[in-house]
């Protein structure tokens, strides 16, 4: 066993190195000397240098998490806001901006914060609040905290403060608030929530450094309620209906018009279910795909409480009257094309129409309100737009990235074969190459944002909001529009998942070379 422990983890360097001193101690000895580890860390370099580089990812492509037939689908569905509609940074910014200013006028928060901007590169999201300890955080798919994403304010947390204040890293389920529980955790899980969670960490460091007493949980109700309020009170939307060109993304109106075009054309049916008011979706529409747009739906759904539109299954549909911009009080015993629907609920959604099982498809940006209900009660199938997702391929397919991602992912596995090595001057060489992954790590994480890394994932796991993600989306995409580049018949094929008893690609192509080589290097271990 003892002479091949190298020669199993890299085979592929010792073909290269025939004949050299590396391969001769490996022959010789398990116990490797700090020099033998030394180059055998310099040849995996080198080998890792001359890999052939990961091919790039098409950013506008879609992904599958479950495999999903095109041609099934009879019915296609889809939320509005962020979802057929999607809108540029200015919305955030407009968000800040009168959520600061409401503070002021209403919570008569100090004036100085009327001075604040906002920054678009601060935060990312998915992002975890704790209303207790009042500190915002990005958390695995196992619940741990992702050490070196923790921020009271704008300032970091030290790993070890992280460590105490939670007893180690891991959140219980009890705390989430989230989907499950009503705990302190709370996820700012959809894209409005940005300049809210840039609005409660620059506050918060107002108060600190300006020794202002506060209870984290009163700034992030103040702040969480006032922000809700601009969507309640309709201030938001009369903004965003008076500045369309300044607020709507108006590069995929084209493209959505299309799609929309393409897929009534083919005769599926199409419907949209919005918590949104008529008004407000119909300027947007008709800005966005023409003064004809409701000829494309056979049935639109306004005001619909989602969430509680799928969960529930009580509150009836009313008709509502576009002269007098009410819902009308008679009670709705079917549904018709042309016809716009207020509140309602997916039972009687699927009553009326037939719409059942895996012959939907509905698509919506919420990860929870949208798509978890629909996909778990009902096996509707469904679709995640995550237009963050543009942007992370894109800096995945960066040279700087590739090249790091590669290199952290062969130090890993020299990290995990040399960890036997019980020599001190190899243990401390050891150490020195986990600081470098440690470092390698915190600088593909700051690549796609310096706080708190990807959406997707942490160091080396999922995050928890791709864990989500995953179970509730069959397929996710940057844009509802990269559906054109698809056919109707196009079946998405999940990626086969490697379990981790199940040997890699990387395992295989070791053993292969290893058989080139057995003659001088003797049978693998085990
Ligand atoms: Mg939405």
């Amino acid at each position: 066993m003892a002479a091949t422990i190298f020669t199993r983890c890299f085979g592929r360097l010792l073909k290269l190195q025939k004949g050299s001193r590396v391969l001769e101690c490996v022959k010789r000895s398990y116990v490797a000397s700090k020099m033998e580890m030394q180059e055998v860390y310099n040849q995996t370099k080198i080998t890792a240098e001359m890999q052939q580089p990961m091919p790039d990812q098409e950013p506008e492509a879609i992904f599958s998490n479950n495999e999903l037939s095109l041609s099934d689908v009879e019915v296609y569905g889809f939320d509005y806001d962020y979802t057929l509609a999607t809108y540029t940074p200015e919305l955030h910014s407009l968000i800040f901006n009168l959520g600061k200013e409401a503070l002021v006028r209403l919570l008569k928060y100090p004036r100085d914060i009327l001075d604040f901007e906002y920054d678009s590169d601060f935060a990312v999201r998915g992002l975890h609040f704790d209303t207790k300890k009042g500190l915002f955080m990005k958390i695995d798919q196992f619940h741990n905290i992702q050490l070196g994403t923790v921020y009271r304010g704008l300032q970091p947390v030290t790993d070890q403060e992280v460590k105490n204040l939670y007893e180690g890293t891991h959140i219980p389920m009890t705390n989430m608030n989230s989907f499950y529980g009503v705990g302190q955790m709370h996820q700012m899980i959809d894209l409005f929530a940005l300049p809210e969670v840039t609005l409660i960490s620059q506050i918060t460091s107002y108060f600190i450094e300006n020794n202002i007493s506060y209870d984290p949980e009163y700034v992030f109700y103040d702040i969480r309620n006032t922000v809700q309020s601009l969507h309640t009170s309709g201030v938001l939307h009369d903004t965003i209906m008076k500045g369309l060109d300044k607020y709507l993304n108006t590069d995929k109106c084209y493209e959505t018009k299309m799609l929309l075009e393409k897929l009534a054309g083919e005769g599926k049916k199409l419907f949209l279910v919005t918590n949104s008011g008529f008004p407000f979706i119909d300027v947007g529409m008709k800005y966005m795909v023409g003064s004809d747009w409701r000829d494309l739906f056979d049935i639109v759904i306004v005001n619909a409480r989602k969430p509680k539109f799928f969960k529930e299954g009580y509150r009836p549909f009313r008709i509502y009257d576009e002269e007098k911009k009410a819902p009308e009080w008679g009670p709705v015993t079917s549904m018709r094309k042309g016809i716009i629907y207020h509140q309602g609920n997916h039972i009687e959604l699927q009553k009326m129409t037939g719409w059942y099982g895996p012959k939907v498809l509905y698509f919506g940006d919420h990860v929870y309100s949208d798509l978890a209900d629909p996909s778990l009660r009902y096996g509707w199938r469904t679709g995640a737009i995550i237009p963050e997702l543009e942007t992370e391929i894109e800096k995945q397919n960066s040279e700087v990235y590739k090249s790091s991602v590669r290199w952290l992912v062969s130090l890993q596995h020299l990290i995990d074969e040399m960890q036997h090595q019980n020599e001190a001057d190899s243990k401390e060489l050891i150490q020195t190459w986990l600081q470098e992954r440690d470092e390698l790590r915190v600088f593909t994480k700051s690549l796609f944002n310096p706080q708190f890394g990807s959406l997707f994932r942490t160091y080396h796991n999922p995050t928890y909001f791709f864990r989500r993600l995953a179970r509730f989306a069959d397929i996710y995409m940057s844009s509802l529009t990269n559906l054109l580049r698809y056919s109707s018949s196009y079946t998405f094929y999940p990626h086969r998942i490697l379990l981790p008893h199940e040997p890699s690609l990387y395992s295989q192509n070791l053993q292969l070379e290893q058989g080139v080589d057995r003659g001088g290097l003797g049978s693998r271990v085990k």
